[in-house]
Parts: structure tokens; sequence; C-alpha cells
């Protein structure tokens, strides 16, 4: 287990929650066919939130936050995404996809375009923004993920580290109010693994509203505001981080936190 981002000493103070409500989860409901994944699930973010959302491989993790920009529907059940309702109205899914910026895994960067075109692809055919602009917003996004000298080539030429700093700056040239992250460490070598958290963190410090499935623990103390933790489809126990890793108070979180820590 890394802890290594917890050497970047930073500074919480300014690290505000908001009252707004950025997602509002109510009793929702996810089934794969018959299989119940995802149970009774109820969830409010506020803006400027930072959550870690830890839990065994297959307790549905990925499932709820794809539920979150519709990349997997759930059928019963409320979200609601910065005020609009995900439903089965298309015009919503556009709405939501363009404020939900997501991180996966595995990048999934286009390998036939050059980092530069992967950041400025959907932002010049989805939001319509002047190739001119794109460009400048991609070179400042690159810039701020620390390689904007690599702008011209392909992503095979990049390291893990650095593709997944790619993906991260992509994101954000959608200017995305909630960014979400699916593991976006856990394909990369160890050593590459600190300068992607070390980009989430700042990202974290300038107020974005962030849930991250991530087995960083020392990422979650850094930043999180609140560690939840799943099992089986449901939300176990949800503390703040020091509280969630000194004091578990369910037998399925302290059973997971011996395995991991
Ligand atoms: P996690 O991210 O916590 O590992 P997932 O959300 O990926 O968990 O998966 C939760 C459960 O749902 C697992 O049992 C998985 O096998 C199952 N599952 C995931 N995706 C699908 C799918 N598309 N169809 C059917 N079952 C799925
Ligand atoms: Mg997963």
């Amino acid at each position: 287990m890394s802890e290594m981002s917890a050497q970047r000493e930073i500074d919480r103070s300014h690290m505000q929650v908001s009252d707004e409500v950025a997602i509002q989860i109510t009793h929702m409901n996810k089934w794969y066919g018959t299989f119940h994944v995802l149970r009774d699930i109820n969830l409010s973010v506020h803006r400027g939130e930072r959550i870690v959302i830890a839990g065994p491989s297959g307790s549905g993790k990925s499932t709820l936050i794809r539920c979150i920009n519709r990349l997997e529907e759930h059928q019963s059940g409320e979200i609601i995404v910065d005020g609009t309702e995900l439903s089965s109205d298309l015009k919503n899914i556009d709405k939501i996809r363009s404020e939900v910026g997501m991180v996966f895994q595995h990048f999934n960067l286009f390998p036939h375009l050059t980092i530069l075109e992967n950041c400025t692809l959907a932002p010049i055919w989805v939001r319509k923004v002047p190739r001119k602009e794109a460009v400048e917003t991609a070179m400042h996004f690159l810039e701020k993920v620390k390689i904007p000298e690599q702008a011209n080539k392909y992503p095979g030429q990049l390291s893990g580290g650095q593709q997944q700093r790619v993906a991260i700056a992509r994101s954000l040239c959608m200017k995305p109010r909630i960014m979400l992250f699916d593991e976006p460490t856990s394909a990369l070598d160890p050593e590459m693994i600190k300068e992607v958290l070390d980009t989430m963190v700042e990202l974290a410090e300038e107020g974005m509203t962030m849930l991250c499935v991530t087995h960083e623990m020392g990422f979650a103390r850094q930043v999180a505001n609140r560690v939840i933790f799943m099992d089986q489809g449901q939300i176990v126990e949800q503390n703040e981080p020091e509280e969630f890793f000194n004091n578990p108070q369910h037998e399925r979180t302290k059973l997971f936190l011996s395995q991991i820590l």
C-alpha cells in the first residue's frame, strides 16, 4: 500500500465544503439482470467534498460511480446531479456528461490521436469550442499536469503515469464541476503512482468535487473529508478518514482494513 502521497504536506484549511449539494442519491437500487448489485444507496455529496470509496473487489464501487454519470442505469430510487435528475431523458444525460468528468483505471486515450488531439476532440466536437480556444485550454491543462512538452506525441510514446495525467487533463478540458476517479492508479507501476496522486491532490486543493475509488489509503488520509466503505452492494459505513481508519465500526470494515493496511 502506497503512503507516498502523504509525503507532500498540504494545507487543508482552505479546502472548504460548501452547503450546496452536488450529488444526491436516495434509495437507489440497481440490478444486472437478476443480480442486485446496488442496494438502497443513500449518499449526499456537497460541492467541494472529496470522497474516497473503498471496499472489496465486486462490492459495487465502479457500478456506483458509473451510475453517477449514467454510464450505467439505475432501476429505482433517485440520483440528482447538479440539480438534474438522472432519468431516461436524453437531454439530461448530455448535461450530466458535460459536467461530470471521469478517469478510469485504463486511461482510454485514443491511440491514433496525439495528446493534444485527445484533449481537444470533445471540446471541439461536443462543446463546439473554437479550435484555437480548445488548443489553448488543452495546453493550460497539460501544463497543469506537467506534461506540455508531450502535446504532439501519441499515447503509446508516453509512460503509464503520463498517460493517466493526460486522461485527467482531457477530462478537465471539458470544465467539469465534478470528477469521478475509478482506481486511477491501480494499473500503474509504483514509481508512477505518486505523480498521478499529486495531480489529484492539486485538484482537491483547488476545490474540485471528487469521488475516488482507490486503495491508496495515504491519499484518503491526506485529501478525503469522507471515506465510504462498500460491501456487497451496500454502503456499510462512512466517516472522516481518521475515524474511519482508527475506529472502524463494522466487522466487514475491520476485516477489509486488516487486509489492506
Ligand atoms: P467493484 O468496482 O467494487 O469491484 P463492480 O461495480 O465492478 O465492483 O461490480 C459489482 C458486481 O457486479 C460484481 O459482482 C460484478 O461481477 C458485477 N458486474 C459488474 N458489471 C457487470 C455487468 N455489466 N453485468 C453483470 N454483472 C456485472
Ligand atoms: Mg471496480
